[in-house]
């Protein structure tokens, strides 16, 4: 009985990402469903992609948090639209959520949305927003076995970030065992080792993004 209402909630909110995703086709953006763990650096990825970004292509987020508005003052100090969530206790976005705030963005005159979701490994893999495209961010400092743990994030998702690889040689972490199981899991995910602090890989991460879009 549980499963089955399990089951119908994320029916429910196949539904209506089905409707976000035409919205987002009609105004032709290109919609990424940024996703991590807490803390493994969603926020400073996504100000250092804007940097690179936004002279050439048009960015908006959505910022999904369980409470508060500190990472919206952070992409809005960049001087790009952005909208803030904030989910009062749901530990990840949902299609309505996103649904509901697409009035407040520009979004015709966007190239790129990113969706950036709340900080869990869980269920944000699970709940469809209208997205093209979803991302998982994993700091090396959460150590190497969370693409076995978490296998859907990783099966889910086009990309894998390996962030603050700049303190590897402080970790006992295996980068490489990182990149092998999530690519057991997902054999087409495409895999970038980035430093938000050196700079280190940003510009290729950067890049593929650029070709998809364009
Ligand atoms: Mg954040
Ligand atoms: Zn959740």
């Amino acid at each position: 009985m549980k499963l089955k209402v399990t089951t119908n909630i994320l029916t429910a909110n196949e539904k209506i990402a089905e409707g976000n995703e035409k919205i987002f086709a009609e105004a032709g953006v290109f919609v990424l469903n940024l996703m991590s763990s807490p803390g493994a650096g969603k926020t400073t990825l996504l100000e250092q992609t804007i940097a690179r970004l936004k002279d050439r292509v048009k960015v908006g987020v959505i910022e999904g948090d369980i409470a508060g508005a500190d990472d919206a003052m952070r992409i809005d100090a960049l001087g790009v639209p952005v909208v803030q969530i904030n989910t009062g206790g749901a530990c990840h976005l949902d299609a309505n959520m996103i649904n509901e705030v697409l009035g407040d963005l520009p979004l015709d005159d966007l190239d790129i949305l990113v969706i950036e979701n709340v900080g869990n490994l869980v269920c944000p893999a699970e709940f469809k927003l209208g997205e093209q495209m979803k991302v998982v961010v994993l700091s090396i400092t959460e150590g190497h076995d969370k693409p076995l743990k978490y296998p859907v994030m990783f099966q889910e998702s086009k990309a894998l970030i390996i962030n603050k690889i700049d303190l590897r040689p402080f970790l006992d972490v295996d980068v490489e065992k990182i990149r092998h199981d999530a690519i057991s899991l997902n054999p087409d995910i495409t895999i970038f080792e980035v430093s938000c602090k050196t700079g280190e890989g940003l510009d290729a991460w950067v890049s593929w993004i650029e070709t998809l879009i364009s």
